[in-house]
């Protein structure tokens, strides 16, 4: 039997592979201790399991880093965009911001994305492949692991995790499930609080069912549109799924107490940035516990699209604060750095550099 990462079991799943190989499940726990609080990588490193059961370990399980195959440190504000190579030469990127007082990571959940919105780096090459729970987890690990290695400002933590790079993280259910589980457990994964880990999602209803029954953790929504029209036009995913059935499904949504959903708005020049739209925008999500997320349309290689002048930004902005949103304008992190999502891993599958 090929060795199997162990990064991509659950706690449970890994105790009922144990038992079944007639170990005791307690290893598990043990196991996970080492891998993700300790961060440890050798097997023969982990001096509380037998000698004889870290010597099986090794013939059972592989615990193996992610390629970190670029840094790009963005000179503007601090972030760092991290690409990474997998084992089949699929690249995705992770982007580590810096806030006032902690670290927040954005993480792929896919190479690619087969959603195909108009606006999307990432959309541009489809889907390669969903990452599995160890590539997802591994993004956090090894950059939680880098942060320590690099003494960068130790009073700093690794605190907020965004699922908001490449791919949908809502596509590739299961294992983004899995990792959840392991990025929020407080015991033995990577002690990250619930209420820190946000799941961005273009609007796939059944999962966003799905996750508030499973795993109920804080939701952003791509919403970037305010007609079914102009929403289908710009996110494929709105013919399935169009705005009144969408804005249904976030009502119901079981949120953590006192959080709200995220939406987020890409503001993009003449399609989408009017008073008027921001008027619309205001009633659709009227009755919804709602914060926006206005994002500067980041141009991009390929794309027509442009940037909205700075007033109009902040005429769209203060329409909605003046009807009592919370509104937060975003800018892209990095865009020194090829801050679009999936730009990176664009250029290095294209040889552009
Ligand atoms: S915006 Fe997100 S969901 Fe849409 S194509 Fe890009 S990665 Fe996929």
């Amino acid at each position: 039997m090929p060795q199997q990462e162990i990064k991509n079991f659950s706690i449970t799943e890994l105790e009922n592979f144990l038992k079944e190989k007639n170990i005791a499940s307690f290893r598990a726990k043990q196991i996970f201790k080492w891998v993700y609080l300790k961060q440890t990588d050798s097997f023969e490193d982990m001096t509380d399991l037998s000698k004889d059961f870290r010597k099986e370990a090794q013939t059972l399980f592989v615990n193996k880093r992610l390629e970190i195959k670029k840094i790009s440190h963005s000179q503007k504000d601090g972030s760092k965009k991290f690409l990474f190579c997998l084992e089949d030469n699929n690249h995705i990127e992770s982007v580590l911001i810096p806030e006032k007082d902690h670290f927040t990571l954005c993480i792929s959940t896919q190479a690619g994305c087969r959603q195909n919105c108009k606006f999307c780096m990432t959309a541009k090459g489809g889907l390669k492949r969903n990452l599995s729970t160890s590539e997802i987890v591994s993004q956090i690990r090894d950059i939680q692991k880098y942060i320590l290695d690099q003494n960068e400002d130790e009073s700093k933590r690794l605190s907020n995790i965004v699922f908001m790079g490449m791919g949908e993280p809502l596509d590739n259910y299961d294992n983004v499930l899995r990792a959840i589980k392991i990025i929020t457990d407080q015991d033995f994964g990577l002690k990250i609080s619930r209420r820190r880990v946000t799941v961005s999602t273009s609007g796939l209803i059944p999962q966003i069912e799905r996750l508030g029954k499973d795993a109920a953790i804080a939701l952003a929504v791509s919403l970037n549109a305010v007609s079914d029209e102009l929403r289908s036009e710009l996110m494929p995913v709105n013919k399935r799924y169009p705005l009144k059935e969408l804005l249904l499904a976030l009502k119901n949504y079981p949120l953590p107490k006192r959080e709200k959903i995220t939406f987020e708005y890409i503001l993009i020049k003449n399609i989408n940035d009017s008073l008027e739209d921001a008027k619309k925008l205001a009633l659709l999500l009227k009755g919804v516990k709602a914060k926006i997320n206005l994002i500067p349309f980041n141009p991009h290689p390929g794309s027509d699209f442009k940037r909205p002048e700075k007033n109009t930004i902040e005429k769209f902005g203060k329409f909605l604060l003046d009807r009592g949103y919370t509104v937060i304008v975003r800018w892209s992190k990095g865009d020194d750095i090829g801050a679009a999502c999936g730009q990176l891993s664009a250029e290095e599958n294209s040889g552009e550099k």
